[in-house]
């Protein structure tokens, strides 16, 4: 018997913005069972991989040496060999510069099927993020894409050098930084003239992206003056000139600046993805995870019963989900709903709802416990209500139902734990300063962080979803520097903007 082989698909992911992944990427990402990737990938192209997925970080300087490219043959193999999706994400384009030619014929000599998706690569990112168009109708009808590594021989660069001065278009050098005092002087020896434009962008699409303009002759004192490290791309003719005068991309609103997302992890996606839209850096430290509640019973309960009540109330999106997924599996559709009237708490809630084609009756003008309470005991007096809540929550709704003699039940869809320790990397980013902003999106994430990093708060900037969880945060001794206006994460989102004066 042989078992069913896999397949490896070497991706490529872009030079850094996740938003530049192809969609062939994207699908299969989402279907790959193990995904090797370049230490350079931005982490949110990971986010379209299954929770169930391997992920296997290959070249990380942490991990204390680099995998030879023999190894990280063997490994991609020995998994397709065992039957599984595999995927080789890579920075750019896997076939520039990315040694997609000895990948697949490793791949070839041992007969497993492969498909390679190509990537935007650097070199094209420059005119989008950096603002340098590579051709130009009256300066360059041409370009070269050059390997500054071919100049590491002892015997002098193997890069025909005399010919690429004489080449009549842009030149933009990978992986020549450490190079460029050797092929920046044999250019010009050859005839390129030493006042040539040059452009050395640093970190192209990332929100730490950094563009240096010089000339041919004064490159290496520039990569020197300025300490210049990879990775980053050299543009060297006279395109550098035609750079736009604004910078589209480096004038977002919230370029340069590092923000931290505290949500539950399968939460974070979407305002990581909203942030590194408007320019940031978007990382990742949940606060709190949440999961099935302890016991089951109450829910099942209820969901066997649900006719009973007259309203539901939904108090989050996690909430919503929890409840439709447990229904299914106890075997009923969206039908044992029957007529039973919804309400929800903001438009988060909402909007999870509708995946389900599900509409509120009510939602509260200000998305808060009290004005939900408000405007229920107005909705459903003499009903019965049922809320849908987490494990731990506020009591203030259905105290104030109670109090205006409204027959109402509580039940845990869903436990909401605090996670008890940072990433290593995290706490190392807050306490050097390097993050500026930490988002704060409810009261049990303020009371974590707080758990979590206590003193070391003060070294960013709070952004508070809420006046509630920015009382919270003030009462631990962490006033926010934000606090949102609308209390949802575009307001949140909204408030971080302003800050910046954008
Ligand atoms: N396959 C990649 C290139 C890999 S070679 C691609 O298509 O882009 C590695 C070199 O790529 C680095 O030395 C640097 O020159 C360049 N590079 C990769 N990512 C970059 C980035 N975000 N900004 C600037 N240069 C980058």
């Amino acid at each position: 018997m042989t078992t069913a082989q896999g397949k490896v698909c070497l991706v490529g992911a872009g030079p850094g913005d996740p938003d530049l992944l192809t969609l062939r990427g994207q699908q299969l990402l989402k279907q790959a069972d193990v995904v090797f990737y370049d230490y350079l990938v931005n982490p949110l192209a990971l986010r379209h991989v299954d929770s169930a997925a391997e992920l296997v970080c290959l070249g990380s300087h942490t991990q204390g040496r680099m995998l030879e490219q023999v190894e990280i043959n063997a490994e991609v193999i020995a998994a397709a060999q065992a039957g599984k999706q595999v995927v080789r994400l890579k920075g750019g384009d896997p076939a520039v510069f990315g040694r997609v030619a000895e990948e697949i014929a490793a791949l070839e000599q041992v007969g497993i099927a492969y498909e390679v998706v190509p990537g935007v690569t650097t070199a094209l990112a420059a005119s989008s993020h950096a603002g340098i168009p590579l051709t130009h109708r009256d300066v360059a009808s041409s370009v070269a894409l050059v390997t500054g590594q071919e100049c590491r021989g002892k015997q002098g660069p193997a890069l025909d050098l005399e010919n690429l001065a004489r080449f009549p278009g842009t030149l933009v050098f990978y992986m020549g930084v450490t190079t460029a005092p050797v092929w920046s002087t044999e250019l010009i020896a050859h005839g390129k003239p030493g006042a040539t434009p040059v452009a050395v962008v640093r970190h192209c699409s990332r929100p730490s992206q950094q563009t240096y303009v010089t000339s041919l002759q004064e490159l290496p004192r520039l990569l020197e003056r300025e300490k210049i490290r990879p990775p980053a791309i050299i543009i060297v003719g006279d395109v550098v000139h035609a750079r736009a005068a604004v910078n589209e991309f480096t004038s977002r609103p919230l370029f340069g600046q590092t923000v931290l997302v505290t949500r539950a992890a399968h939460q974070s996606a979407g305002l990581m993805l909203r942030l590194s839209a408007l320019g940031a850096a978007a990382l990742a430290q949940p606060a709190i995870e949440t999961g099935p509640p302890a016991s089951l019973a109450p829910l099942d309960a209820a969901l066997h019963a649900l006719a009973g009540y007259d309203w539901l109330v939904f108090s989050s999106a996690n909430g919503v989900h929890f409840f439709f997924q447990r229904l299914r599996q106890l075997g009923y559709d969206l039908r044992q709903l029957g007529t039973c009237r919804l309400a929800t708490m903001g438009p988060a809630t909402t909007a999870a709802l509708a995946d389900y084609h599900l509409h509120p009756d009510v939602q509260p003008a200000a998305y808060r416990a009290e004005a939900l309470a408000a405007e229920l005991v107005a909705a459903a007096a003499g009903k019965r209500v049922l809320l849908l809540r987490a494990s731990r929550g506020r009591e203030v709704l259905a105290d104030t139902l109670s109090a205006a003699g409204i027959a109402v039940e509580q039940v845990v869809t869903y436990a909401s734990r605090d996670v008890e320790q940072a990433a290593a990397e995290i706490r190392a980013a807050l306490v050097a300063g390097e993050i500026d902003w930490i988002t704060v999106t409810s009261s049990a994430i303020a009371r974590s962080l707080v758990r979590m990093f206590g003193q070391q708060l003060t070294q960013a900037r709070l952004a508070a979803i809420s006046p509630l969880t920015a009382g919270v945060l003030a009462e631990a001794g962490y006033p926010p520097a934000v606090t949102a206006d609308e209390y949802t994460t575009t307001g949140l989102v909204q408030a971080v903007v302003e800050a910046r004066g954008g």
